[in-house]
């Protein structure tokens, strides 16, 4: 890739840094039935307020803090990840966002575990914390006040192209370059918004990817797109960055 002075890298979370989905994995870890409960709900029930009303249910049957700090520490993640993020962190040309649909602890708590809490400078998520042994969790955009106006489809409780664009505005910079690193569907929106010289690197064979297929010539997207499957091969590229 071309050299670049100042590069912006947004990582969304679960599936992308990490090798796994926090909101799944600690309940199969913990509870699992709860995770199969969460399965039949998830169409009915908006996914975080879904996922808060799981921690309430497993705190009530005396699942522990300990508990779900300990599955979120054996979560799946790269060894290839830690390091490719490391590197280029340190280099010192490169900013990194973090953009997740997960919630403040859960990345929190990996992030600590990994010894990457220095890797992002802003970590854009719903907003949780502990009271005692309960982990509250809440819509990063609150359904009493005013709603996002995506209209890609982005979930009620955060628009992550409407994020991006506040984070690019709140810093006043430009970046030479914008490499986003992501899988799901609600990582269309955001890449829509970025500009030919960008880069997507899309995790193959997920929702991005079908959404890239489907709509991505129709709704104008500029970017560069990259597939990547394993962890180690986001490691080879950011080398070329
Ligand atoms: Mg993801
Ligand atoms: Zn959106």
């Amino acid at each position: 890739m071309e050299p670049v002075d100042k590069q912006l890298i947004v990582f969304d979370f679960d599936w992308s840094m990490a090798d796994q989905d926090s909101d799944r994995y600690v309940f199969e870890v913990v509870a699992p039935d709860l995770r199969r409960k969460m399965k039949g709900l998830k169409d009915q029930i908006q996914w975080t307020d879904l996922v808060a009303q799981t921690l309430a249910e497993a705190h009530g049957r005396g699942i522990t803090r300990a508990q779900i700090e300990h599955a979120l520490k054996i979560m799946p993640f790269h060894p290839a990840m830690a390091r490719a993020v490391d590197k280029l962190k340190k280099a010192g040309y490169t900013d990194f966002l973090c953009l997740s649909n997960a919630n403040s602890i859960f990345i929190s708590t990996i992030l600590e575990d990994k010894k990457l809490t220095h890797i992002f400078s802003e970590i854009i998520t719903n907003p949780a914390e502990w009271d005692g042994e309960l982990l509250r969790l809440r819509r990063r955009v609150d359904p009493e006040g005013p709603q996002h106006s995506c209209t890609v489809g982005c979930s009620p409780n955060m628009c992550k192209g409407e994020e991006l664009e506040a984070f690019l505005a709140r810093h006043g910079k430009e970046f030479d370059r914008i490499v986003y690193v992501g899988d799901g569907s609600n990582d269309f929106c955001p890449i829509l918004r970025l500009r030919e010289q960008d880069l997507v690197l899309c995790r193959s064979h997920r929702g991005l990817q079908r959404r890239i297929d489907k709509e991505g010539a129709e709704k104008g997207l500029k970017a560069k797109i990259q597939y990547w499957a394993g962890a180690w091969e986001v490691e080879e590229i950011f080398a070329t960055l």
